[in-house]
C-alpha cells in the first residue's frame, strides 16, 4: 500500500506537461497543450492536456487521467509501476511499510542514478554488440542465411557477441563495475570469477516505447544451449509487459491501425524484411493483458498470428483469455494460424508479403474462435453437451466489456446450443448490458450535489468554506434530502482536501487519484473530463458556488421541517419540545417565503 499522502505529494511534484511531452511533442493552445492523441488514431489533434488542472483527456475517444493514469495508459503498466516511475523522475522514495511518509532522499536519488547507470551501459552494451556484428563473418553468414539484410539489421540493432568470455572488458572501462552486473550484462560465478553473459550469440535488443535498449535477447548461431537467452529481470526490464518491436513498429501500427502479434524476434524481423512492418511480439511468454491494452491503445486491431500445431492453439487460447476485458469496440481481435509446420520466418520468407498479409486478413474473429473451441471440448448432439456448452461460456462472457461482442456471442450460443439468448443471459448470470452513454452535451442539468462537486474539483478551496452541518447532509438519507451517489463523492472530496498538507491545494488531478479503485472513480474522471471540455467560467463560480449552498439549505430545511410535520402529525404540536416548537414555527414562516423560488 502507497499512502495516499504520497501519491498527492507525487503529483505536485510532478508536471503532467512535462511527462506526456516527454513521450509526445505537445503543442500549446490557448491555455493547455493539445496533440495527436496516443490512444486512438486520428490527423487533427484532440487529445488535450490541461496544466492547471494536471490532467488529460481526450474528445476523439474520451481518454484522461492524471500523471499517474496517463503512464498506466501508455505504458500498458500497473498503478505501482506507475507510480514507481513518477516517484524515480521527481526523485521521490515510496515509503516503507514501516517508515510511512519517512523518505530516504539520498537513497533515492542513488536509485534513480543506479537506473541512468543501468540505461547507459545497456546503450553502450548494444552499440558494441551491434559493431561486432558488423565485423563477424560468422554473424553475418548467419543473418545472410536467413535473408536479413544490412538495413534491417540496423534499424532492429541486430548485433553479435563474440566467442570469448569477457567481451564487454574491451567497451567498458572498467569490467568489474557493478552497474554492468546489475543491467545482467556480466555474471560472477561462485569463485568470484566475472564473465558476459552473452557469448557468440547473435544479439536482439530490446527497446522500451522510448526507443531506450531495456534487455538482449540472445540466440545461438548453431546447435547450443540454451537457444534463446533473455537479460534477466532487471530495475529496466520486467518480462510479461514488454512488447518486442514496438518502436520500429510504430509508424506502420499507425498507418494500418492494425497491430500482428507473433511469438520471436525473428518474426518481427523477417517480416519487417519482407514489407511487413507493423508486426511485434511477445518475449517469450504468454501473451498478458499488459500486452494486450499496450497495443490496443495505438490500435484498433489486432491479430494474433500463432503456429497451427496444438501448442499454438493453447497460446490463442490463452490469448484470448487475456484479451476479453481490454477489448471495447471499435476494438477488434482476429487469430491467425499457420499452416503446419511453418512459422512467420520461414512463411513470410517462402510465400512472401502477399500471401501473409491475406492470412492476417482473413483472420479468425474472436467470437468464432472462442465457439469453436468451446463446441470442441463439448459433445453437442447431446442435451448435456449443449448445456456445458452454455455454461463453460459463461464466465468468458462475464469478462467481455464489449456489449456488441457479447450479444453476437450469445446469439450464436443460441444456434449452437438450442437455448434463446435470455436464457443464455440469465443461466451464465451475465449482468445486463449498460446503454452506451448518449453523446456529451455541454453542462448537462445537474444535480446540486453534482454541480457542488464540479465546482470544487475546479476550486478546491471551496471546500473550506462549507458549513459544519453540510457534512451531515452528505450521510444522512431522507425523502426531501436523498443522498445521491454524489453526495458521497462530494464528501470524499473534501476530505482529500482537507487532508493534503499545509496550505497547498490538491490539483484536479490529486483529488481523481484519490479515488482510484474507489465506487466514485468513474464519476470523478467523467467531471474532470467535462472540466476541460467546459470549464466553470471563473467570474461565475462565486454565484454558482452560493447558490448551490443555497440550494442545499433550503433541501435541509425542507427536511427538518418535514420530520417535524410528521411528528406533530403522530402526537399533536404540545407533543414538540419548546425548541422544537419555535423551530417549526420558523421552518413555517420560512417554508411560505421560499416556495415561490
Ligand atoms: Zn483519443
Amino acid at each position: 500500500m502507497i499512502p495516499e499522502s504520497f501519491i498527492q505529494e507525487l503529483l505536485s511534484r510532478t508536471d503532467i506537461v512535462d511527462l506526456i511531452d516527454s513521450y509526445l511533442p505537445l503543442k500549446k493552445a490557448g491555455a493547455n497543450y493539445v496533440a495527436c492523441c496516443p490512444f486512438h488514431s486520428e490527423k487533427t489533434p484532440s487529445f488535450s492536456v490541461s496544466p492547471g488542472k494536471q490532467f488529460y483527456h481526450c474528445f476523439g475517444c474520451g481518454a484522461s487521467g492524471s500523471a499517474i493514469g496517463f503512464l498506466m495508459e501508455y505504458s500498458g503498466i500497473g498503478f505501482i509501476d506507475a507510480v514507481k516511475d513518477l516517484a524515480g523522475r521527481a526523485g521521490m522514495r515510496i515509503p516503507e511499510d514501516d517508515a510511512r511518509g519517512v523518505r530516504d532522499e539520498a537513497q533515492s536519488r542513488r536509485d534513480a542514478q543506479n537506473l541512468r547507470d543501468i540505461t547507459e551501459a545497456m546503450a553502450r552494451a548494444a552499440k558494441y554488440y551491434y559493431g561486432q556484428m558488423k565485423r563477424s563473418e560468422r554473424a553475418i553468414a548467419y543473418l545472410k542465411a536467413r535473408g536479413v539484410e544490412g538495413e534491417v539489421a540496423r534499424k532492429f540493432g541486430v548485433g553479435y557477441a563474440p566467442d570469448t568470455w569477457q567481451n564487454l572488458d574491451a567497451e567498458f572501462e572498467n569490467y568489474a563495475d557493478p552497474v554492468l552486473q546489475a543491467a545482467g550484462l556480466v555474471i560472477r560465478n561462485d569463485q568470484g570469477q566475472l564473465y558476459d553473459r552473452f557469448r557468440d550469440r547473435i544479439i536482439y535488443p530490446i527497446f522500451n516505447q522510448k526507443g531506450e535498449v531495456i534487455a538482449f535477447g540472445g540466440r545461438v548461431i548453431d546447435a547450443g544451449e540454451p537457444k534463446y537467452l533473455n537479460s534477466p529481470e532487471t530495475p529496466l526490464f520486467e518480462k510479461g509487459r514488454e512488447v518486442y518491436g514496438l518502436p520500429q513498429a510504430r509508424a506502420a501500427l499507425r498507418e494500418k491501425n492494425t497491430a500482428i502479434v507473433v511469438e520471436g524476434y525473428m518474426d518481427v524481423i523477417a517480416l519487417s524484411q519482407h514489407g511487413v512492418e507493423n508486426a511485434v511480439a511477445t518475449l517469450g511468454t504468454a501473451t498478458t493483458e499488459a500486452h494486450v491494452r499496450k497495443l490496443l491503445r495505438q490500435v484498433d486491431r489486432v491479430v494474433f498470428c500463432f503456429d497451427g500445431d496444438n501448442a499454438g492453439r493453447k497460446a490463442a487460447w490463452k490469448a484470448l483469455e487475456n484479451v476479453l476485458e481490454s477489448l471495447v469496440e471499435p476494438k477488434t481481435v482476429g487469430f491467425a494460424f499457420l499452416p503446419d509446420p511453418e512459422d512467420p520466418d520461414s512463411f513470410v520468407r517462402a510465400r512472401g508479403k502477399d500471401a501473409f498479409e491475406r492470412l492476417i486478413a482473413q483472420a479468425t474473429p474472436l467470437s468464432e474462435f472462442l465457439l469453436r473451441e468451446l463446441s470442441s471440448r463439448e459433445d453437442i448432439s447431446s442435451a448435456e453437451g449443449r448445456a456445458a456448452l452454455v455454461s463453460k461460456a459463461g464466465p468468458l462472457l462475464k469478462r467481455l466489456r464489449s456489449p456488441l461482442l457479447r450479444l453476437q456471442i450469445v446469439r450464436r450460443l443460441g444456434d449452437a446450443s438450442g437455448f434463446t439468448a435470455q436464457e443464455i443471459e440469465r443461466h451464465c448470470g451475465l449482468p445486463p448490458i449498460a446503454q452506451a452513454s448518449p453523446a456529451r452535451a455541454p453542462r448537462r442539468n445537474y444535480s446540486v450535489w453534482n454541480r457542488l462537486f464540479r465546482l470544487l474539483l475546479q476550486k478546491p478551496e471551496l471546500a473550506f468554506r462549507l458549513p459544519p452541518e453540510f457534512f451531515e447532509d452528505a450521510s444522512e438519507v431522507s425523502e426531501a434530502l436523498p443522498a445521491p451517489p454524489e453526495s458521497g463523492a462530494v464528501k470524499s472530496l473534501c476530505e482529500t482536501i482537507f487532508a493534503a498538507k499545509g496550505d497547498a491545494v490538491p490539483s484536479c488531478a490529486a483529488l481523481l487519484e484519490s479515488a482510484r479503485g474507489t465506487a466514485n472513480e468513474i464519476f470523478f474522471s467523467e467531471a474532470a473530463a467535462e472540466l476541460i471540455a467546459v470549464p466553470f467560467v471563473e467570474d461565475d463560480i462565486e454565484t454558482e458556488f452560493v447558490g448551490a449552498l443555497e440550494r442545499l439549505s433550503e433541501a435541509r430545511r425542507k427536511r427538518d421541517f418535514e420530520a417535524l410535520q410528521k411528528k406533530v402529525a403522530r402526537t399533536g404540536i404540545n407533543g414538540l419540545s419548546t425548541e422544537e416548537k419555535s423551530e417549526y414555527l420558523k421552518l413555517i414562516t420560512r417554508g411560505k417565503g421560499s416556495k415561490e423560488s
